[in-house]
């Protein structure tokens, strides 16, 4: 049992975890770099400790400096938030070695899922289903590699093991791209990631993103609150988050929710996780399960109701959920879209002090930002400052609010997405629903031709 919370994170997500802990009566350390020593959320903390300079590298990827003010802070537990050093194993294993408690799931958890093969392995034993292919990595042989694309049918896409962030994957839409393909993340997954395993399924042409929140406690309680849809995306990001996913067949999702919460007790999940499906032509297919607290998940805690960072601190200090499946009623849509201080024109990411930050507010809106007017934004992290979740009790009445909300918001100093947002808004497809993970880019460059 802990009461005393390091966080090991910097922006909205630190603010986020700090307020579940002083709702919890905990108290809250955060550590932060020389350029986020201003931020509203470290004078919030009960103690801050400033680990370094601005470089991400030396201080909220720095294992060393985050355990060591965590020992001289006397913290007694450790949250990750995401990005950053949420999804190492071996950090969790250093925290766990120095006598702490990591606010995730078990190192091993993590491992197996950092891993991509063995997390599809272990997906198709506990019945989720997968996108085709082999659930091992490829062989060096290039004739056995042919002979397995050819089973599985061109397009196909070759992954690194170890990939991440949309990196380390390549498509290859016949066998005369094959080798060349092969070879390149071959030698990307030597280089960049620390598992040079590589392997191949089926290109799904045009999917949309569904993923399928879940929470487990170490008394054999293993839940999910239900799928969003995050298919409006750039580049690999998410810029649009929705729960409930609209059109889906709700037999379907219950079957899919249920695979994953067997999925979880298999494994021996705790904590908050996520499965990220793709999902075509009415089937789901596997692709990854995230370990962490995901930047979309007020969504669901919209339509559930629930504190899933409450709910995530409380299995940590192993008390078992409250709630069972048959608790669990989602109710409404939500819809979060993510504020970046990017230029809406280029989406090129925009630096400096916000010098007015007016929020937003009235029934079913939620902000959730560190920022404030005199707030920094650096260029050393990722763009988000901010997000905006409307919930309503349906998705035309969410759409509605987040309309009025987003022309409420006013943010001076930097650049933001806020028009790109508005303009989507008027989007007819995307009024409907339903579109796949490549609309928004289509989008886009119809919109560079428009301009
Ligand atoms: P990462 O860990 O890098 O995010 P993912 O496995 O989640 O890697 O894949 C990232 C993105 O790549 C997916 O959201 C999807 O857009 C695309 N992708 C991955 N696998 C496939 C596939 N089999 N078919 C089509 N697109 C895919």
């Amino acid at each position: 049992m802990f009461d005393k919370v390091l966080i090991a994170n910097r922006g909205e997500i630190a603010l986020r975890i700090q307020r579940a802990c002083r709702a919890m009566g905990l108290q809250t350390i955060v550590i932060h770099s020389e350029i986020d020593r201003d931020a509203r959320y470290v004078a919030l903390a009960d103690q801050a400790l400033c680990i370094g300079p601005a470089s991400a590298s030396r201080t909220y990827l720095n294992a060393a400096a985050i355990l060591l003010a965590a020992e001289v802070s006397g913290a007694q537990a450790i949250h990750p938030g995401y990005g950053f050093l949420s999804e190492s194993a071996e950090f969790a294993d250093q925290v766990a070695q120095a006598g702490l408690t990591f606010i995730g799931p078990p190192a091993d958890c993590i491992r197996t899922m950092g891993d991509k093969v063995a997390a599809k392995r272990a997906m198709r034993e506990a019945g989720v289903p997968c996108v085709p292919g082999p659930d091992s990595a490829l062989p060096d042989d290039p004739v056995e590699v042919r002979a397995t694309a050819r089973q599985i049918g061109y397009p196909v896409i070759i992954k690194a093991a170890g990939g991440g962030g949309g990196r380390g994957m390549r498509v290859v839409r016949g066998e005369h791209e094959l080798d060349d393909a092969l070879t390149l993340t071959r030698s990307e997954a030597a280089q960049a990631f620390t598992n040079a395993a590589v392997y191949i399924e089926k290109f799904l042409e045009k999917p949309r993103h569904i993923e399928i929140q879940v929470l487990c406690d170490q008394h054999g309680n293993h839940l999910w609150l239900g799928e969003r849809d995050c298919s409006l995306q750039r580049r690999n990001q998410k810029v649009v988050e929705e729960a409930s996913a609209p059109g889906l067949d709700r037999a379907l999702v219950e079957r899919v929710g249920q695979r994953c919460v067997e999925a979880c007790r298999r494994i021996g999940y705790r904590g908050a996780g996520t499965f990220e499906f793709l999902y075509q032509d009415g089937a789901f297919f596997f692709i990854e399960m995230n370990t962490r607290v995901q930047v979309e998940h007020p969504v669901t805690e919209m339509t559930t109701g629930l504190d899933i960072v409450k709910e995530q601190i409380r299995v940590a200090r192993g008390e078992p959920l409250l709630i069972s499946q048959a608790d669990i009623a989602c109710s409404g849509h939500a819809v979060e879209f993510r504020i970046n201080a990017e230029d809406p024109a280029t989406l090129a990411p925009s630096s400096g002090t916000v010098s007015r930050w007016d929020v937003p507010g009235g029934i079913g809106i939620r902000v959730d930002s560190h920022m404030a007017a005199g707030a920094i934004v650096p260029r050393h992290y990722d763009s988000l400052i901010g997000k905006l979740i409307a919930h309503g009790k349906t998705r035309e009445e969410a759409l509605a609010r987040a309309r009025i909300a987003l022309s409420e918001l006013r943010v001076d100093g930097v650049l933001t997405n806020v028009p790109l947002h508005q303009e989507i808004l008027n989007d007819p497809t995307f009024r409907q629903g339903g579109y796949d993970i490549h609309y928004l880019e289509r989008w886009i460059t119809a919109r560079a031709t428009r301009i």
